[in-house]
């Protein structure tokens, strides 16, 4: 709770600055006039997200229920989003066939299979990703994420405005990560600096301490890492409305997907090509352009390839990557979203696959 309180203090300072500037207004774009905030928990599986601690690792303390564990995330979804890949609903996957870190990066940010890419040991990716096309398109970016390898997925340049892992000379301990990693309430520190600071656009935070203390088999601290995320998303919401006071709409009109970058083994501790168990995923989101009610549910299942499309449209991008967009159709709540800039198909696969999200 002390990383949360951090938090707190830095937003009451941030809070106050930016409750003074009531000239800065958000420039209407061709998408949602709000903020797209996109956050990744490394590595966390859906057990926790839907049915809450495993009782088997709690080390005979009593199991909190998801909404207990996460009351953040709940909080978000019940005020008008849905969760994806939920037990009873289609699944939400990672494309694999390795389900690692790296190549679900690459999926998320490229919008297709990390064709070519099977471990953490691939090059900086060379084709355009969401991020770059969001710059190329004039809107205001921030990434920033606590494992360094990710910015490897995030854009093809080296130039973008990207903050991953710990600077070079740091003396930051970066317990639970090995060397480069930086501890999640870092990144989350200068990640809502960002948001606050420069009204973002686009807003791509990659926590990792889950993943970390899932390898090193500690599930006390997986979950403290788990709620600390969840910490996260409570407070941009937080800061979201508030922010409304001096730049109307702004906050309101803001959208928040929160996922994961592959699942994990049965055994917990592991994840991977060999434990096909590790594909399953979740994805929670919210925001006006959304319909709201617990679950999206679709006819098909869903992957992390197909979480672009739906950030694309928020943002006004022309639709790129080869998902299909059975994430987008279960999620939009006004099927005309889907398909801005890819025409009929599009549109006709949303009203087709969709039921209702109650
Ligand atoms: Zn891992």
């Amino acid at each position: 709770m002390q990383l949360v309180a951090r938090i707190c203090v830095l937003l009451f300072i941030l809070g106050f600055s930016a409750a003074t500037d009531a000239r800065v207004s958000a420039e209407p774009r061709y998408g949602t006039p709000g903020p797209v905030i996109l956050i990744t928990v490394d590595g966390v599986r859906w057990q926790e997200i839907f049915e809450g601690e495993d009782p088997a690792r709690t080390g005979g303390k009593p199991a909190r229920t998801a909404r207990e564990l996460l009351p953040n995330l709940y909080e978000m979804v019940r005020q008008g989003g849905a969760f994806a890949g939920a037990p009873g609903q289609e699944p939400m996957r990672v494309s694999g066939p390795n389900f690692v870190s790296l190549p679900g990066y690459l999926e998320l940010f490229s919008g297709a299979e990390a064709d070519g890419c099977s471990n953490n040991d691939c090059p900086r990716t060379t084709s355009a990703t969401l991020l770059d096309r969001a710059d190329a398109r004039g809107l205001r970016t921030a990434a920033f994420a606590s494992w360094p390898v990710v910015s490897r997925a995030l854009s093809a340049r080296t130039d973008a405005n990207i903050s991953a892992g710990l600077e070079a000379g740091s003396s930051v301990d970066p317990y639970p990560g090995l060397a480069g990693f930086r501890p999640d309430r870092l990144t989350a520190e200068q990640a809502l600096t960002a948001l606050m600071e420069r009204r973002l656009d686009f807003l791509y935070v990659g926590f990792g301490e889950t993943d970390e203390y899932a390898h090193r088999g500690d599930y006390a601290g997986y979950i403290q890492a788990l709620r600390f995320a969840d910490a996260f998303v409570g407070e941009v919401r937080r800061y979201l409305a508030q922010a409304d006071a001096s730049n109307p709409g702004w906050g309101r009109s803001a959208h928040i997907i929160v996922t994961t970058d592959h699942g994990r083994a049965a055994d917990f501790r592991n994840h991977g090509g060999g434990a096909p168990e590790s594909q399953r995923t979740w994805l929670a989101a919210a925001g006006p352009q959304f319909r709201g009610g617990d679950f999206s549910r679709t006819s098909e299942p869903m992957y992390l390839r197909d979480v672009r499309p739906v950030v694309e449209d928020l943002l006004g991008l022309r639709r790129r990557g080869t998902s299909d967009g059975a994430l987008a159709a279960g999620l939009f709540a006004t099927p005309a979203r889907w398909g801005i800039g890819t025409g009929a198909r599009s549109s006709r696969r949303s009203s087709a696959a969709v039921t209702s999200g109650r």
